[in-house]
């Protein structure tokens, strides 16, 4: 990867800065574009009379916005770098500060991917309008999705989405898929996504049942198993950065689903469960995790809340209860859960566990809305 070639648009940063006249200003950059963070202080110093102090704790997200330890510190404006902003205030003012990547990958080493998953959208669509003619079992056969639902399915469009360095490519491939025969959309979201395409680790609630599948420009695996864990449609995946052409394999979601199983085996006999609570503006579910005390209650376990900034085997593997319940950022069950000594489950996995939801229905991702 070529970090030179991310585009850092400072202009209106640095015009807010001069306007206000700001005198301390703190810069959050996310964790793969802090090597160049001291390079943007230094930008933002030299065409502003403001100091810059980077907030310089791990930052995955705009749901991570620093807000009162800055705001003791004196800061009177955040500038969050590479995230785009989502429905929370964080108290503080905050500019954000887009960064696109110039990478312009080929299509034509995905399309054979994409040609292959429409025909399974084909195929599940026809054996939906024949639902009625069909055996349970076999209709079931015939329309499950990748995480076990029988999902409705109105159409096999091509959903066009990506991470938000590259949703400036977004409209141009759409115009040349459609050239290539597809129908495409490029989705819009809740409000927690600013643009259209725009998928997070945590939302993708741009899907809707006219997608058959998906085609995702981005690099590595979070975003991609994420959405096919919500959405159990075929995802193509092209990386701007490589621009390498692969798919998210269903291997790869049946293994995640397994262990989400064996999880939800495991808290069987737990009688006690922290439930993590995160401190972060956009990862506070404060009232699902209440939720969650009563529901234990309710079937004669105990819950205890544990608020966290961040969240880590560390910091409470230690603590006397058999298991944890996670209401911070979904993920954090979902992709770290190995790393914890305790079973780590999500609100879904702890109502299937106790009865109140089945997994015959299918896989239910934790979306924050
Ligand atoms: S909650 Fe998690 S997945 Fe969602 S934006 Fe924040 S870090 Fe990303």
């Amino acid at each position: 990867m070529d970090l030179r070639r991310h585009d850092f648009q400072l202009d209106e940063l640095v015009e807010r800065i001069k306007s206000n006249d700001h005198r301390l200003v703190a810069l959050q950059v996310p964790e793969g574009l802090k090597i160049q963070a001291l390079e943007m202080m230094d930008q933002i110093e030299d065409r502003s009379d403001a100091k810059v102090v980077l907030a310089a704790d791990p930052c995955y997200g705009a749901c991570d916005l620093v807000h009162d330890k800055m705001r003791m510190m004196g800061v009177e404006l955040v500038a969050h770098m590479g995230h785009s902003q989502m429905n929370i205030d964080s108290g503080m003012q905050t500019q954000f500060i887009p960064v696109t990547y110039e990478g312009d990958p080929e299509l034509d080493p995905i399309l054979p991917i994409i040609a292959q998953h429409h025909t399974v959208a084909e195929s599940r669509l026809e054996a939906i309008g024949k639902e009625v003619e069909l055996d349970d079992s076999s209709a079931r056969d015939h329309f499950l999705d990748a995480i076990g639902r029988i999902a409705p399915l109105t159409g096999t469009k091509l959903g066009l989405v990506g991470s938000i360095q590259h949703l400036h490519l977004l409209p141009e491939y759409k115009e040349r898929l459609e050239k290539s025969g597809y129908v495409v959309e490029i989705p819009v979201g809740g409000d927690r996504l600013s643009f259209p395409g725009q998928v997070l680790g945590c939302n993708y609630s741009g899907d809707n049942p006219s997608i058959g599948h998906y085609l995702f420009l981005g690099s590595g695996d979070f975003h991609p198993i994420g959405l096919v864990l919500h959405t159990g449609k075929p995802l193509a995946m092209l990386d701007p950065y490589t621009g390498d052409a692969t798919e998210m394999s269903l291997e790869r979601i049946e293994r995640i689903l397994r262990q989400r199983s064996g999880l939800i085996m495991a808290v069987d006999g737990a009688v006690s469960f922290g439930i993590l609570i995160g401190e972060k503006p956009g990862q506070m579910r404060r009232s699902l995790a209440i939720r969650m005390k009563r529901l234990l209650k309710k079937h004669g376990r105990k819950g205890y809340l544990l608020a966290l900034d961040h969240v880590g085997p560390e910091l409470i593997d230690f603590y006397p209860v058999d298991a944890f319940v996670n209401t911070a950022c979904p993920r954090i069950a979902i992709d770290d859960s190995v790393r914890y000594a305790k079973p780590l489950i999500t609100p879904f996995e702890l109502e299937v566990a106790l009865g109140e939801k089945e997994w015959e229905h299918g896989y239910q991702f934790d979306e924050i809305p």
